[in-house]
């Protein structure tokens, strides 16, 4: 609802229209409603009204008939259940029961009832006048403190703004409209997002750096909402928070606990705070999918053990580690048992830092209880002190570079003054205050009941999707026929029903057990279909939020099958049809299932993956799948069908070991030959040269290699590249191989520039 937007009142009566002294009253309310400028939509029936129950986001105030249907304890019943559903979503909005007439007492009216209502009106015993001003008042308010904190403030500030003087330049818009670009600029983001640009120059607004005002309000009730001590609003997304953590709580000559599973963030903190990392090293299981840490990395003396075999623990002041760094959930959705994870590691760090950039709604659905970081119930003065970064706007609602940085502190406290420091460091003096805003809606939003709500939707869509894709896998997936094949999904086979004690088969089990029972989702040991080893029970969870699908081709033991689609011709085809994923990796496909999910909206991905077996039973020639690669690379692909192209990449897989390739490269640590720093000075001195990965056996990196995906680093500044012939090289140049021998689906690997073909990584000059 646009908060300019009139006052809307629905009222759900099916008597409005009768000529009954109720009706006639009624019909002179919403004269009097109108004539004051409010919207009134009304309802006629109860199956409407169950219909607008769903569609609460634009109402401002319900005028319910408790007689609705007649004056029988069915109907009563049926409308006590409309009125649970109206609270169920929306614990704020002013709820009017209407009754008549007023002589009789109301029939069949609980007390459960008169609790959740606002008013008790009798239509026939006021004057319209009287009930229309109340109802508008009611709307008023409920309008007023719907709004969240900051926002509201920037709306009357740029209801006022008139002529200014100061920044920004483009005065409310008014500089736009002077040339046709800006004239265009302007039209397409409409006035308001100008109008309420007003940067630091309206003082009333508050200061993000000093966070106070309005802007200091708004993290404070945002720190209410996601449960944290203190709540730091940060306009350059999750990238600038978890330097803004580093800044605040690592330095110089720090020993660092970090996941080598970590964001590029983590690194460029690590570069410029000058710390000392010793990594954590996450699992990966045969689909190339990286696991958690496990539990045993992360006890006192295995730690000890890593830091006394890190040569850089040279550098560093002490080698008792100050900080830890650990990505939850990981880009592949699994979650940690973070009270577990403090639990070990605050016997030997202060600080724990949940990068959470993936993961901030966690808090709002009882599904991810003990997985998160600003967990209620979890402060403890002798705990670690813990951090949560999160990119509000990768899977809740804000604007894109809304980030959150929480802070629930420990017997190792974040001094407010302090820590503002390194935040001042990595924050503008003129932030957009739009993407503040959007933060501060985003935490209200996530408030009261509808953070359950929202996120019972995305995890129940997604179930319903899994259970789909499960539900045809058994139909067709049997391999009998050549065309008995469908995507399989990397979820269990089976869960426990946890009434019963009962297994059932995931494509049967009943959406409520999936939606409710985490020990559905937890990867527990012993059970196949995670593919990773040695875990301990309930340590790790896969979010059932972010759905990977996977392609034929990989066997249950990690070797490549016969018959195989690598995902990146799936991956093609789906962006034709404008549906796109969210990363892929040789064998598997994954999609998020975020708030913005609408209801069957998976439909959609069911009917294109249908398409594409089509196409691919059908023995289709790529022209008519992929014109444009035709048309790029005529001499490559001309004649052939989309299950030759499958088959020659599935081969070129297969015999160039890939897959067991890259889950060696990923499985030793490089050796560290210079620190980040160091190697980044060396950068800016240009003292590095780019290197061809057939000459890179031995040398010592500049920069970080990390191919997407799984994007984790396989090499990080500073960090020998290992023989020409290890499994590190040997990784990128078959990279480099497949990206010729398949024009059209090159790799994405950053830290390595492709000249004509060629992979280059910058490397230190020898000396
Ligand atoms: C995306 C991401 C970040 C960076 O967040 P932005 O909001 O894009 O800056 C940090 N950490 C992880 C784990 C991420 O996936």
């Amino acid at each position: 609802m646009n908060p300019e937007e009139k006052l809307t009142i629905a009222i759900i009566d099916d008597a409005i229209h009768t000529e009954t002294p109720h009706g006639r009253t009624m019909k002179r309310i919403i004269q009097k409603l109108e004539e004051s400028g409010l919207v009134v939509g009304d309802v006629g029936s109860l199956t409407d009204a169950r219909a607008a129950a769903a569609q609460l986001p634009g109402i401002d105030c319900i005028l319910i008939n408790w007689d609705l249907g007649g004056d029988s304890q069915q109907n009563h019943e049926s409308t006590t259940k409309i009125i649970h559903e109206i609270r169920r979503r929306n614990d704020e909005l002013p709820i009017f029961l209407l009754a008549e007439p007023a002589s009789q007492a109301p029939s069949g009216l609980t007390v459960e009832i008169i609790k959740e209502i606002n008013e008790y009106v009798y239509a026939m015993d006021d004057t319209p006048d009287f009930l229309a001003g109340r109802i508008t008042a009611a709307a008023r308010r409920y309008r007023e403190q719907m709004l969240s904190p900051f926002f509201s403030e920037l709306i009357k500030f740029s209801r006022d703004f008139e002529y200014s003087w100061h920044t920004p330049g483009h005065a409310g818009g008014t500089a736009f409209r002077k040339t046709p670009v800006g004239r265009a600029f302007h039209t397409f983001f409409g006035e308001q997002l100008f109008r309420s640009d007003l940067s630091i120059s309206v003082d009333e607004l508050g200061s993000l750096l000093d966070h106070s005002g309005p802007i200091g309000k708004a993290e404070k009730y945002a720190a209410k909402v996601f449960g944290a001590d203190k709540t730091y609003f940060v306009t350059n997304g999750t990238s600038t928070a978890n330097k803004i953590v580093f800044f605040g709580a690592v330095t110089e000559g720090d020993v660092v606990l970090v996941d080598r599973n970590c964001h590029k963030s983590a690194e460029h903190a690590l570069t410029m705070t000058h710390s000392v990392p010793v990594y954590l090293i996450p699992s990966r299981n045969r689909y190339g999918i990286i696991g958690p840490i496990h539990p045993d990395q992360l006890t006192p003396d295995a730690i000890s053990k890593k830091v006394q075999a890190c040569p850089f623990t040279k550098y560093a002041d002490s080698d008792h580690p100050v900080h830890a760094i650990i990505t939850n959930s990981t880009y592949d959705g699994l979650c940690y048992h973070a009270a577990r994870v403090e639990h070990l590691l605050g016997q030997t760090v202060d600080r724990i830092h949940f990068d959470e950039a993936w993961y901030g709604y966690a808090r709002f659905n009882p599904l991810y209880r003990d997985r998160f970081a600003m967990r209620n119930g979890a402060k403890d003065s002798n705990g670690p002190t813990v951090f949560a970064t999160q990119s509000t706007h990768k899977l809740l609602a804000a604007l894109s570079q809304a980030s959150m940085v929480h802070v629930r502190n420990g017997r190792v406290p974040i001094e407010h003054s302090r820590f503002n420091e390194g935040f001042m460091m990595h924050t503008s003096t003129s932030p957009l205050y739009t993407i503040i805003a959007s933060l501060d809606v985003s935490a209200k939003m996530m408030d009261g009941p509808s953070g359950k709500i929202l996120t019972d939707e995305c995890i129940e869509e997604a179930i319903r999707f899994r259970r789909t894709m499960a539900r045809i896998n058994r139909e067709i997936g049997h391999r009998e026929t050549p065309s008995d094949w469908w995507f399989g999904m990397w979820q269990p086979d089976a869960v426990t029903d946890p009434k019963s004690g009962k297994r059932i088969s995931f494509t049967d089990a009943p959406l409520e057990i999936l939606r409710d029972n985490p020990s559905c989702w937890v990867l527990h040991p012993g059970e196949n279909w995670h593919g990773f080893e040695g875990l301990e029970d309930d340590y790790c969870m896969l979010d059932p939020i972010k759905v990977t699908i996977l392609t034929p081709g990989v066997a249950d033991d990690g070797r490549l099958e016969p018959f195989g689609i690598p995902a990146a011709l799936v991956v093609k085809f789906l962006d034709t049809r404008g549906i796109i994923n969210e990363k892929s990796g040789d064998y598997s496909i994954l999609f998020l299932f975020s708030v913005g999910i609408t209801k069957g909206k998976w439909g959609t991905l069911i009917t294109e993956l249908f398409e594409f077996k089509r196409l691919y039973d059908e023995n289709t020639l790529l022209e008519e799948i992929f014109p444009d690669l035709i048309e790029s690379y005529p001499d490559r692909y001309s004649g052939m069908t989309l299950p030759e192209l499958a088959e020659e990449m599935h081969a070129f897989k297969r015999d160039h070991r890939m897959l067991e390739t890259l889950s060696q490269a990923f499985s030793l640590l490089p050796e560290p030959v210079i620190t980040f720093a160091d190697a980044y000075k060396r950068l800016v001195r240009g003292t590095v040269e780019q290197v061809p990965v057939e000459k890179m056996g031995g040398r010592v990196v500049a920069t970080g290699v990390v191919p997407y995906p799984p994007g984790i680093p396989l090499l990080l500044p500073g960090e020998r590249a290992g023989d020409q012939n290890g499994p590190i090289l040997e990784y990128l140049k078959g990279l480099q191989d497949f990206d010729s021998r398949f024009p059209g689906f090159n790799h994405d690997t950053h830290g390595v520039e492709v000249v004509n073909g060629q992979y280059l990584v910058s490397c230190i000059k020898e000396e």
